[in-house]
């Protein structure tokens, strides 16, 4: 085993340690579906410790990744781990990125995730995490993830510790405001680290991956922006129900008297999503990033 598994197990354990310490419930490993879950899920089994997986279905994943959990959790669970899948709920209600959007008057915007918060980051409330997230996935990560954290709404309230020292640690443990704690092990890994232990030690992967797929997730996720081209080439159907809730949006919309300068009356769900798509095709209307910002404020 390299010196790299070695430190994500350690890691793994004392996050097992806090958890059990803390909550008096086993580590949950956060699974998304995506490689970098599949490593922690992995090193979790090979740290020994008991562990449980949760999934959060978004409902906009693709298909081959719902059909891709639903085969892991049966291999896992054949393994005696315990494995849950989250379906969101909004208001009390079930819910979806499609009845989202209508309700939230708005798509989801790279400023304005609010899909993120209600689908994909639920469940595990009270319990300690631990998650797939890597600052190699993205610039932002670095400033805002460490290896510990402790949630807050406030940022500037929230605990990261990206060290293994001893007094911060104490302090983590002992902190008694209720909130989900977070352990991101793999936060330091390389794309490398990870492809190189899932292919020598032979780990099931999502199917996408081989598809060439560089990241899987929700599809059609504003985060990804031109890439979206492509996620909606190879599952056309997701892009009808897009057009389809940005309609019902823009009903909302007119039942609220909320169609103002910025999408005219004749503005169509076709019209949004190519707006959203960033195409250019609403002549003098605010950019995806002009309203997005306008949204946030
Ligand atoms: S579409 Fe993107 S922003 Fe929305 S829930 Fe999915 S990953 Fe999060």
């Amino acid at each position: 085993m390299s010196d790299r598994e070695q430190s994500v197990i350690q890691r793994l354990r004392e996050a097992s340690e806090m958890s059990l310490f803390r909550y008096r419930q086993p580590l949950v490993i956060a699974d998304s579906g995506g490689k970098d879950s599949s490593v922690c899920v992995e090193l979790a089994r090979r740290a020994g410790i008991p562990f449980e997986v949760l999934h959060n279905h978004t409902t906009a994943d693709a298909p081959e990744t719902v059909y891709f959990i639903r085969r892991e959790f049966a291999r896992l669970e054949a393994m005696g781990i315990p494995c849950k899948i989250e379906y969101p709920h909004y208001k009390g209600m079930r819910t979806s990125m499609w009845a989202l959007i209508p309700q939230k008057l708005m798509p989801p915007t790279r400023a304005v995730r609010y899909c993120c918060a209600i689908l994909k980051e639920r469940g595990g409330q009270g319990r300690f995490i631990a998650t797939g997230v890597r600052w190699a996935e993205s610039t932002r990560r670095r400033d805002s993830r460490g290896i510990y954290e402790k949630g807050a709404k406030d940022p500037a309230k929230r605990i990261i510790l990206n060290n293994d020292n001893d007094d911060k640690r104490r302090l983590f443990e002992h902190c008694t405001l209720q909130a989900k704690r977070v352990c991101n092990p793999i936060i330091d890994g390389t794309d490398s680290d990870v492809w190189d232990f899932l292919l020598s030690e032979k780990i099931p992967l999502n199917p996408l991956y081989a598809e060439g797929f560089p990241r899987v997730g929700c599809v059609g996720c504003p985060m990804a922006g031109k890439r979206r081209y492509r996620d909606f080439a190879r599952w056309p159907a997701y892009e009808q129900m897009y057009i389809r809730s940005f309609d019902k949006m823009l009903e909302m919309r007119r039942q609220r008297g909320k169609i103002d300068g910025s999408w005219r009356s004749g503005t169509t769900g076709e019209d949004i999503f190519h707006w959203w798509m960033e195409d250019d095709v609403l002549p003098g209307q605010l950019s995806f990033d002009e309203y997005a910002e306008m949204m946030e404020e």
